[in-house]
Order: structure tokens, then C-alpha cells, then sequence
């Protein structure tokens, strides 16, 4: 079996194990509700969470997206420029997570992909000049996890098809990639405008607001999208989050991923003006009438 050393990408005494796995690479391990330490990882959570993370837990909960995030998720910055992030909520005053009940987790069924993936652990890395991101595995064996005694064994791509992070993988990867992306993107780009964060927040936690926001004057004067398609983005959630993904690599990237209409930017532009114009009309206007009325009192 071809491993690959990653010891030095990890901090010392870490549970992370130090060896790279492939798909066909075989682990030891079992998770099941007879097992002395069940529930002992729902605990001690720090998880963040992901865009389909979030479709399919406020539709599990029967909740908008803005909901969700208010009431179940805690904001944290995913890098040094501010780029937001979410984290599961936990219990007040503990590190439990929201959602454990005593019979276990109340979300099982659309669990978050972290919580699918553990006690594996995945990430993205792109080679330095390289395109491709590519897929890494490796175990995380912590004290209280008793799984890793357990006979069962199966290689990470079955692991990975008993779980269903398929789905979540398949579903998150635009949003990965862009995170790469916008990280390694090195310091001559400069800080990202707050407008971007704004887009990167809508478009990957609350897609309510994008929907709304995709039937909008402004985006439908710019942008041209196929009558049959956009019917099906606007009422399917994972299209549209498949849509969101590629509207945020346009806008930070540059990417030509959705047709603009012929005139759509020179109307938007003339529109802007016109904009600007007014309001520095009524500016001049208000500083006329305040001279005129200053004048007024000192006469008088
Ligand atoms: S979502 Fe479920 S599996 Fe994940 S930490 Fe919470 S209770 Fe545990
Ligand atoms: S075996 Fe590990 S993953 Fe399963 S319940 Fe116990 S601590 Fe959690």
C-alpha cells in the first residue's frame, strides 16, 4: 500500500495520525449505539459547517436559512482577512452540540459531513503550481473513542459510501475550491472587498436571500439565464446552491460561468450614474438650503 508521511503538516500530540490514506487504504473501526463510549464525541465539538451542511439541517429543522444560522450556528473568521465562517452551536455553557439528544443525535439523518466523517479526517490541498485540488484521508484517534478497538474493517471508500459524505463531498467542493483559492491567492490580490464577504456569506449561508436576490431588477438586468433553468433554480435548493457556487467564482474570480446580457453593463452603468447624479444633486441642493437658512438666523 502506497502511504505518504504528512507528520509534519500536524501539531505535536496531535489525534491526528500521521500517515496519508487513499481510498483503498484499510482502517480498523466501528461506530454503533452498543459502544461504551457513545455519544462521548458529540461532547466536545468544534465543527464547521459547510453550505450543504446547512441545506439539509434547516430542512430538517422546517426552518428558513436565516433562522438556522441565528439560532443554531456561531460565527467565527476562517482566516486572517475575515472571510466568514459558521460554527454548530453548542449547549449554553458547554461543548456539547445543539442537537444531542439523550438517544443520541436529533439530526442524524442530515448530519453535518464532519460529524459523517469522524473519526476520519479529510482535506483539500493543492499542489504548489498545481490546478487540481486534491483529496487527502487520515485517521483522528482520540483517548475517549473507543471505535477504533472494534474488529470491523473496511477501506476508506467504503467508510466513506456507509456515512454518505458522497453527496456532501459532491455538493461542497465548488465552495471548497474557492476557500482554496481565495487563500492561496497570496498577498498581491490585497484584502477582499467587504461587498465579497457580503456575497461569500449569502451565497454559502443563506440561500433564501439569494433567491430573492437572483429575481431581483439588479441581477436580472445584468445577467442572462435560461428561462427552464432558472425556474428550476429558484425551486430547487440544491440548484441553487450549485448556481450560487458558480456566481461567487464569477464575481471573485472573474470566472464566465453565467451569460450577461448584451447592454447589461453599460445599462447598470448609466443607471449608477444617473444615481450618483441625483444624489449629488440633492446634496448641493440641502447645502444651499442650510447656507440660505444660516444666513436667515444671523440676519435675523
Ligand atoms: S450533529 Fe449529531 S452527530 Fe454531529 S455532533 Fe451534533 S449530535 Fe453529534
Ligand atoms: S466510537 Fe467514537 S465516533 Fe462512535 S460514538 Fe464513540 S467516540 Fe463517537
Amino acid at each position: 500500500m502506497h502511504v505518504t508521511k504528512i507528520k509534519d503538516e500536524i501539531p505535536f500530540q496531535s489525534p491526528v495520525q500521521p500517515t496519508q490514506l487513499t481510498l483503498d487504504s484499510e482502517i480498523q473501526f466501528d461506530c454503533h449505539p452498543g459502544i461504551s463510549c457513545f455519544n462521548a464525541c458529540c461532547k466536545n465539538i468544534d465543527i464547521t459547517l459547510t453550505p450543504y451542511d446547512i441545506l439539509r439541517l434547516r430542512k430538517h429543522r422546517g426552518v428558513t436559512s436565516q433562522e438556522f444560522v441565528a439560532r443554531f450556528t456561531t460565527p467565527f473568521e476562517m482566516d486572517h482577512h475575515g472571510m466568514p465562517g459558521l460554527k454548530l452551536l453548542t449547549k449554553p455553557g458547554t461543548s456539547e452540540c445543539v442537537f444531542l439528544e439523550e438517544s443520541g443525535c436529533g439530526v442524524y439523518g442530515d448530519r453535518p459531513a464532519a460529524c459523517r466523517y469522524y473519526a476520519l479526517g479529510s482535506m483539500g490541498m493543492r499542489k504548489k503550481d498545481g490546478s487540481v485540488v486534491e483529496d487527502l484521508y487520515f485517521l483522528v484517534k482520540e483517548a475517549h473513542c473507543r471505535g477504533h478497538e472494534e474488529p470491523k474493517t473496511l477501506t476508506v471508500r467504503q467508510y466513506r459510501q456507509e456515512q454518505g459524505v458522497e453527496r456532501y463531498d459532491e455538493m461542497n467542493r465548488e465552495w471548497r475550491d474557492i476557500i482554496i483559492k481565495k487563500r492561496s491567492s497570496g498577498p498581491t490580490t490585497g484584502t477582499p472587498s467587504e461587498r465579497s464577504f457580503q456575497l461569500f456569506d449569502m451565497c454559502s449561508y443563506d440561500l433564501d436571500s439569494f433567491r430573492e436576490f437572483i429575481q431581483s431588477d439588479g441581477f436580472q438586468s445584468l445577467f442572462q439565464v435560461e428561462a427552464q433553468s432558472f425556474q428550476q433554480i429558484k425551486t430547487d435548493d440544491e440548484a441553487l446552491l450549485r448556481f450560487a457556487m458558480a456566481f461567487l467564482k464569477q464575481v471573485l474570480f472573474g470566472e464566465k460561468n453565467i451569460p450577461m446580457k448584451p447592454d447589461g453593463r453599460e445599462k447598470r452603468i448609466a443607471e449608477r450614474r444617473a444615481l450618483y447624479e441625483e444624489r449629488r444633486r440633492k446634496a448641493v441642493e440641502d447645502y444651499k438650503s442650510s447656507q440660505e437658512a444660516q444666513w436667515r438666523a444671523e440676519e435675523g
